[in-house]
């Protein structure tokens, strides 16, 4: 038995990950589900956004599935997601982005994002002055050379035939820069057998709307990939459509790449597509890789049988969608 630590959150964040818990029993019952609070539903509970029972059950379980937090503008407030990522080391947040519904008018995409995740500009340090605030923004070598790595090992693994470096080190010519020259030495002696791309980052943003084929996996700083990974969920079909995974040497924790979204949080519309999504990632983490592929397969077969959901024009909301995804995984089973 796997244990799975599950933080539904604010928001949709408890409706999308009540459908990829019911996809994941329907497919397994090698998994053994243990829920936390996080956010600001957790905040009211308990006081704090982040627990420290939270976190200890994030260290102890197998893998961890999450929802989405709604952020908190209080300055006092550290992210909880930034706490997770920093207390547990997870350095690598990997995010494919892949049709499964075909929309007129966009291209195809298969792109994994690969973005650093412990630093860049997400260090919430920002410091107050007479004339403003000074947010310090860090790159260093040792974090730009394991996420290069990752990134080379992950398309090694998984068949992968090129990595672009997306960068603007053109302007921000020493940290920027720092990252693209770490990407060269590695791709040189690591990666020899892929191709390496360079792109700078407004014109990578262009690009995975207007032509994703040049594209296949991208690794990048972590404002950048958080900001692409959502353009290239566009192109996909939208946010509802991402998933990600947080990945460090020991733990890991897989999640929609989209928020809380508030606006329609309780409204049982939300696509859960991302969250049976991240799912599936998890379930290839803990090597249960048939089954990973079974989910992929069931949502798959669901859209293209025009079982659509709502932020795509069709008529299926966060439940309804499951139950056609759950129905198809038992049928498969039986
Ligand atoms: P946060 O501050 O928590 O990041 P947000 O609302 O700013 O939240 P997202 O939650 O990422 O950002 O969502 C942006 C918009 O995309 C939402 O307002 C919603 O309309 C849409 N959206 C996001 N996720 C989904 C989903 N799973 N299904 C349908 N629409 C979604």
């Amino acid at each position: 038995m796997k244990r799975i630590c599950v933080l539904p959150g604010d928001g949709i964040g408890p409706e999308v990950v009540e459908s990829a818990v019911a996809v994941l029993k329907a497919v397994t019952d090698e998994l053994e589900f243990e829920y936390a609070e996080i956010g600001q539903s957790a905040f009211g509970k308990v006081g704090s956004t982040m627990p420290d029972e939270t976190l200890d059950l994030l260290r102890k379980c197998d893998s961890a599935l999450f929802g989405a937090v709604t952020s908190s503008d209080s300055m006092a407030d550290a992210s909880p997601v930034l706490r997770f990522r920093k207390e547990l080391d997870l350095f690598a947040n990997l995010r494919p982005v892949k049709n499964y519904v075909k929309l007129a008018g966009r291209p195809s995409i298969d792109v994994v994002m690969v973005r650093e995740n412990t630093e860049g500009l997400y260090t919430q340090n920002e410091q107050y002055d007479d004339k403003g605030v000074t947010t310090l923004r860090r790159v260093t070598r040792a974090a730009s050379e394991r996420i290069v790595r990752f990134a080379i090992d992950y398309s090694l693994k998984n068949a992968r035939k090129s990595i672009c470096c997306v960068h603007k080190s053109n302007v921000l010519r020493a940290s920027d820069g720092l990252f693209v020259s770490v990407f060269r030495e590695l791709m040189a002696s690591e990666g020899r057998e892929l191709e390496a791309r360079e792109q700078l980052v407004d014109s990578a943003a262009m690009k995975l709307v207007n032509s994703p084929h040049e594209f296949d996996v991208v690794v990048t700083l972590n404002l950048y990939g958080d900001i692409l990974s959502d353009v290239a969920a566009g192109t996909a079909g939208g946010l509802g459509f991402a998933p990600s995974g947080n990945l460090g040497k020991v733990h890991s924790v897989f999640e929609p790449a989209h928020g809380s979204a508030l606006d329609i949080a309780g409204k049982a519309v939300a696509n859960p597509t991302a969250t049976i999504l991240a799912g599936a990632m998890m379930l290839d983490h803990l090597k249960l890789r048939n089954e990973a592929a079974m989910i992929r397969q069931a949502v798959k077969s669901t859209y293209d049988s025009g079982h659509l959901t709502m932020d795509i024009g069709g008529r299926h909301g966060t439940k309804g969608f499951t139950e056609h995804v759950v129905r198809r995984l038992k049928r498969g089973a039986s």
